[in-house]
């Protein structure tokens, strides 16, 4: 669905115009700026509270559990709901503009928009494989190394299935691997 040269800088321009185009376009972006706001205040992480850790508590024991299952649920509903609104508006907005660089900057909208809809989808996905980890116990510990990924981390970054030093290897090898 590439759009024709000539009107590329049209395109550009009425999006610039746009409000709609430039803020939902990426959705998983913004929900990871409010994520990290989270962790120099008390602002809330998916609209849960940090989590307060109790004296002597057990890692990833029930009430820790609950505490990202919470979480992951409650980021799950927010994506749900960007889906569904994103598939409403292009709903509403999908009209047969009669002007082709109407119609041009309509489409590229569109596939900005079908394109962050795939992410949020595959970001559910994961979701759900995460909460299916901590059902099964296996949620917390990094799943090269085995050790504790820490609260912290994963109120960041609540799919994480790395430590940070894992992570940050897979990350260097990765870049090797493309040369
Ligand atoms: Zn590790």
């Amino acid at each position: 669905m590439a759009t024709k040269p000539s009107t590329e800088k049209e395109v550009k321009t009425s999006k610039a115009k746009s409000p709609r185009a430039t803020k939902g376009s990426s959705p998983e972006k913004a929900s990871e700026k409010k994520t990290a706001k989270g962790l120099d205040s008390m602002a809330l992480i998916h609209g849960q509270s940090p989590y307060e850790e109790l004296v002597g508590e057990d890692y990833m024991g029930t009430r820790q559990k609950d505490h990202f299952r919470n979480i992951l649920h409650a980021w799950k509903k927010e994506l749900m709901e960007e889906v569904d609104r994103t598939l409403h508006y292009m709903q509403d907005e999908s009209a047969n503009l009669p002007d082709p660089v109407d119609r041009a900057s309509q489409e590229e909208e569109f596939s900005l928009e079908l394109r962050a809809r795939d992410r949020e989808r595959k970001l559910i996905k994961k979701i759900d494989e995460t909460i299916k980890r901590i059902d099964e116990d296996d949620y917390g510990y990094c799943t090269t190394c085995g050790v504790e990924i820490g609260i912290r981390r994963l109120e960041a970054r609540p799919t994480a299935n790395l430590c940070i030093d894992c992570k940050t290897l897979a990350e260097i090898k990765e870049k090797q691997l493309q040369g």
